[in-house]
């Protein structure tokens, strides 16, 4: 099951959306399809993925990482050395390009934590596109740095008001955009759902990683037993598995977000949870966590970019199906693995990434030393300063943070400076 029949995997998948968005849903099925097909389009693709985005990642051996669990040999793809610090960036340069074949001038985005936002702008920057980001009210206040990188790129952020403030709500106002304007407008959906054609053409542009992958191992001879990689939407799994989903090798294993454990509320494990049931939300039919009104509940998770209800169509077929194994990392394993990966191996991990790492740390001791885990390391820590620094040093952030402020409110003359335009 590497790409969807008629927009269906298995029993997931479709296009549960108003008439008015099957016409713009259908064109950009057709311009994709056309697409992958021309020569040149791959070509402008390819130079585009190496010149601005850095590609190819590399495969790195975590050596001592490997000695000190004492089993496996772990491997990380570092997907976070991408432009702009993550692999979102993959699927907003390809459907940017697509958008600019099709004669789209204006793209538009939801973004919920900010980072597919982020990827969007700079393609757009970059691709000479208009950019409008969709950003929940309560996203916006929450995820100002990520607000600012977005705007220092040119883009405009939307804050939205309706709803809960937040994702659910920034995915509604774009696809009422997206009705409202079709013939100008590209909608640039950020991750393995939504409905048809998307989450084809989002793996599409995520599967360089695993294609990537493929090609490194085989140079150095590994024997690959396992891939892991952590799953919000899905979009950094489905790219990083693609090539091995139609083999029997390797395992594939998708790590959700497990928050502060089982409950209700507590965490976003839609596989895996108590709380999973299935539901037709957004324009798909998938896993999701509902209440018994099919209504969506709460999530929770250290890492903005799994704290989602939904999860992509084919993740979830294959996890049905057994092909893709789905296990859960709560949040203080994924902090121990930040750690962990930071101290003996120079690689600083997303917090969302973290929840691969720590998979591979309870994995690799219980496989012998001549097989190989590669770990995808979706992106990579920066941006988690506000998360992690007060959990680590918790009295030495807030006096930085006051300190901040009285430097800001003393130096009003610099901050307020005219910019140059
Ligand atoms: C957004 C994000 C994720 C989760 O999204 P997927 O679509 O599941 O890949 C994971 N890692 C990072 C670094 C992200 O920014």
């Amino acid at each position: 099951m590497t790409h969807s029949d008629n927009g269906f995997f298995n029993e997931y998948g479709g296009k549960y959306v108003a008439e008015v968005l099957r016409r713009p849903l259908d064109e950009l099925e057709v311009a994709f399809k056309e697409a992958l097909a021309d020569p040149s389009f791959l070509q402008e693709l390819n130079t585009i993925q190496r010149d601005y985005i850095g590609r190819e990642t590399p495969l790195l051996y975590a050596e001592t990482a490997t000695k000190l669990l004492g089993g496996a040999q772990i491997y990380i793809k570092l997907e976070g050395l991408a432009n702009t610090g993550a692999h979102k960036i993959n699927n907003a340069i390809g459907q940017c390009l697509l958008a600019k074949r099709m004669g789209k001038k204006r793209i538009i985005a939801e973004t919920g934590a900010g980072q597919h936002g982020v990827a969007t702008a700079a393609a757009c920057a970059k691709l000479g596109l208009d950019c409008t980001v969709y950003m929940g009210e309560v996203d916006v206040r929450r995820q100002q740095p990520n607000v600012s990188t977005m705007e220092m790129y040119g883009a405009k952020v939307h804050a939205v008001t309706s709803g809960s403030r937040t994702l659910k709500d920034a995915v509604n106002e774009a696809m009422r955009d997206w009705a409202a304007n079709p013939d100008t407008t590209h909608y640039c959906l950020g991750s393995a759902l939504g409905p048809a054609p998307f989450p084809d053409i989002v793996r599409e542009f995520q599967s360089v990683i695993g294609r990537e992958v493929e090609k490194q191992a085989k140079e150095r001879s590994l024997d690959v037993a396992a891939m892991i990689a952590c799953c919000g939407g899905g979009s950094n799994s489905i790219g990083f598995f693609s090539p091995f989903i139609d083999k029997k090798e390797p395992r594939l294993i998708a790590v959700e977000a497990g928050g502060t454990g089982p409950g209700v509320g507590q965490n976003a494990s839609r596989m895996t949870g108590n709380a999973s049931r299935e539901g037709i939300m957004q324009g798909y039919k998938s896993r999701f966590l509902l209440d018994e009104d099919g209504q969506s509940l709460p999530t929770s998770s250290i890492s903005a970019g799994l704290d989602y209800c939904g999860i992509g169509p084919q993740l979830a077929a294959l996890g049905n199906s057994g092909r893709i194994e789905f296990t859960s990392a709560l949040d203080k394993e994924a902090l121990e693995a930040v750690m962990f990966f930071a101290k003996n191996e120079g690689v600083l991990f997303a917090m969302e990434s973290a929840h691969a790492g720590a998979e591979a740390i309870k994995l690799a001791p219980t496989l012998p030393k001549d097989k190989a885990i590669i770990v995808n390391m979706s992106g990579r820590g920066d941006k988690d300063i506000f998360i992690t620094c007060p959990v680590f040093r918790p009295e030495e952030w807030k006096k930085f943070l006051a300190s901040e402020l009285e430097r800001l409110n003393e130096n009003k003359d610099i901050h307020q400076a005219k910019i140059m335009n």
